[in-house]
């Protein structure tokens, strides 16, 4: 029987990236997205000549009652649920702290705390041995901006990044002896479209310099510490980071 993974964002970028391996890695797949349909089905469609199994779910998860709609959709169309990514994550327009308003940083915050508050707590209502779940595996996509705060560009998006560090060392610690790991990987810079949200589409390839490798990274290069943490080989890690940063 193979197991089911929640891919939240998984449509595009480094998720488009993590849904392929996981596909590849023999897991039946939830492909979460909020408005991009045609990259959805498409990423669908293709696993599935690939022989995979998948299937694409709208839902804008810093919406609570869309996130239960999400799970419940799985609960109906796939066969428990073994691993949740939570990899959906947004950035607004480069601005200093002392512009920002408070309906961006809520903005901000719904989306990457919030939501991904929800999608852990629902997962874990699936997985906890607690609740008669089978165990399962929760991985955060936090970043390297939780580390250097993304001075002038976005710190809110960084401090939500550090707020989901936190909930990474937290819930690890409360869900170990209910069969659930939870960690996480922290990307540095990768080439995705999310750098155009920001305003800069050439922003890795600026900021490639300042990485002690001279390069920014592919979102095959996550997706691969993503499934090693998905993966039994990492049974003995909880609460753990992976940068995925090319040294920086
Ligand atoms: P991306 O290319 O912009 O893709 C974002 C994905 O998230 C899309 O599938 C999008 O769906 C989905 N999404 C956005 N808001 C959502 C919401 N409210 N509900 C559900 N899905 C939502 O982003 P990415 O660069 O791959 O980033 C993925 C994760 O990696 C994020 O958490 C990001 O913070 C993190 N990260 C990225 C980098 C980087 O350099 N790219 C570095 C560090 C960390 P639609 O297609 O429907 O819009």
């Amino acid at each position: 029987m193979k197991k089911v993974a929640l891919i939240t964002g998984g449509s595009r970028g480094i998720g488009a990236a993590t849904s392929m391996r996981l596909s590849k890695d023999g897991y039946s797949l939830a492909i979460n997205y909020v408005s991009d349909s045609h990259a959805a089905d498409s990423l669908v469609e293709t696993i599935i000549l690939q022989g995979g199994h998948a299937i694409a779910v709208q839902a804008d998860i810093s919406v609570e009652a869309e996130v239960l709609a999400l799970f419940n959709a799985i609960d109906v169309a796939l066969d428990g649920l073994d691993l949740l990514v939570n990899n959906a994550g947004v950035l607004a327009t480069q601005m200093p702290v002392v512009s920002m308003t408070a309906e961006r940083i809520n903005r901000v915050m719904a989306t990457n705390v919030t939501g991904t508050f929800l999608c852990c707590r629902e997962a874990i209502k699936r997985m906890s041995t607690n609740y008669g779940g089978r165990g399962g595996v929760i991985i955060n996509v936090s970043s390297a901006a939780a580390r250097l705060g993304s001075a002038g560009e976005y710190v809110d998006y960084a401090a939500s990044k550090g707020a989901i560090d936190t909930l990474t060392t937290g819930l690890a610690a409360e869900v170990a002896d209910q069969g659930i790991r939870v960690n996480a990987v922290r990307p540095g810079l990768i080439y995705t479209e999310m750098h155009s949200k920001g305003g800069e589409p050439g922003r890795v390839d600026r900021l490639s310099q300042l990485v002690p490798m001279k390069r920014g990274g592919q979102p095959e290069e996550v997706a691969a510490a993503i499934a090693w943490l998905a993966s039994d080989e990492s049974s003995y890690s909880t609460g753990a980071f992976i940068e995925v940063s090319g040294g920086r």
